[in-house]
């Protein structure tokens, strides 16, 4: 194809003005926090969570909220003045070996560039925590006791360092407030051990204290920066451990009770209030009503083993083939309600988490329906 085939066109738009009378972050401040929240580490192998165009540094206007970063996202971006727009999905996935507006990727990469408006993604790190997408979902249908579908494991480390006894109360004070900041069930411990170092050439003896602490990996960063500015000897020595450990706080789907068993036809009306759903594809009904429900957004039907050993009369989810449907086998109704009909609600999730923490930043919600399908 020549490049005057090209069908592309680029929407014109004008640069963002900062909002007047709104504090003012950095981007690299904003997704710094929201990657306490789902830290990257938590993203599947696939996937292409991050600051995907722009720069951290730049000073945020104001942020759009939306699941597809789509042209027309950024298009709506400019119009309201943001200057970054945060996406559940990756609108970069693979790489992207040119970038001349041939698709609809490239030209929102395109847009986003020439109008100077940064692109972050928060997508399967966000799933995998227990307050992200899918608690999110539990929550529009009034599920209790919530838990998480297909808990996994994670990776903790633990930083090692020696130091002089009269400087250890202080540097493990430093310490502490880096690792503690992050939501989670990790007992971030700092342990102490006092002891006697002995220096070459002299044989010279100190005490010291051996100070260990476990933390979540992706705090290492830093961690091991604060240790070098509070730390008494210029260049400490120290040592890094991995840790695993399985956790009831991230993995895969959710599953809950509704707070009354409810008949199945109200269920499926209740499912596509709650969700703003238009169509429901599912498998047969097996008893007259439901009470346990799982639930993944996006595509979940890989938890149908777990969502069934966990005796949930429902698996809803998204994406499902002909042919999983009947893995359904009597001992669970699946329902599809589609993909976008599912994670819909995560840029009202991302306004909740943005707005807890930065109160008067001017966070909007997306107004643009990105859902590529439509019903008939
Ligand atoms: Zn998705």
């Amino acid at each position: 194809m020549h490049d005057t085939d090209l069908t592309y066109s680029i929407v014109p738009m004008k640069p963002p003005k900062p909002t007047a009378d709104l504090p003012i972050i950095s981007i690299r401040q904003l997704t710094d926090y929201l990657e306490t929240i789902a830290p990257p580490s938590y993203q599947e192998s696939y996937d292409n969570t991050g600051l995907l165009v722009g720069n951290p540094n730049t000073a945020c206007t104001s942020a759009l909220l939306c699941l597809d970063a789509t042209e027309a996202v950024i298009a709506e971006a400019v119009e309201k003045s943001c200057n970054l727009v945060v996406a559940h999905h990756p609108i970069v996935f693979g790489g992207l070996k040119k970038l001349n507006g041939k698709n609809y990727v490239e030209r929102a990469v395109l847009a986003a560039i020439k109008n100077d408006i940064a692109i972050y993604a928060i997508h399967t790190n966000l799933d995998n925590v227990r307050t992200g997408v899918n608690r999110k979902i539990a929550d529009r249908l009034g599920l209790q006791q919530c838990r998480v579908l297909q808990p996994r494991t994670r990776t903790l480390k633990k930083l090692s360092t020696l130091c002089p006894i009269e400087h250890a109360d202080r540097l493990r004070d430093a310490l502490l407030p880096v690792v503690q900041g992050w939501q989670n069930d990790v007992a971030n411990v700092a342990f102490s051990t006092i002891g006697v170092s002995t220096f070459a050439p002299t044989n010279n003896s100190v005490a010291e204290v051996r100070l260990d602490i476990v933390f979540a990996a992706h705090l290492e960063r830093p961690l091991l920066a604060a240790m070098r500015q509070y730390h008494p000897h210029p260049n400490p020595n120290y040592e890094l451990t991995t840790l695993e450990q399985s956790s009831e706080q991230i993995g895969s789907g959710m599953i809950g009770d509704l707070p009354q068993a409810m008949p199945i036809a109200e269920f499926w009306a209740h499912l596509k209030t709650a969700m703003q759903a238009e169509c429901i594809r599912h498998t047969a009904p097996i008893a007259e009503t439901v009470s346990r429900i799982a639930i993944c957004g996006g595509t979940g039907i890989s938890l149908l083993p777990d969502a069934i050993r966990q005796q949930a009369d429902v698996l809803v989810t998204a994406d499902v083939k002909y042919h999983q449907f009947f893995d359904a086998d009597q001992q669970i109704v699946i329902a599809d309600i589609g993909h976008y009909e599912t994670e819909h609600f995560t840029a009202q999730l991302l306004h909740s988490i943005i707005s807890e923490k930065f109160p008067t930043f001017a966070a909007q919600l997306s107004e643009v329906r990105t859902n590529p399908v439509g019903y008939v």
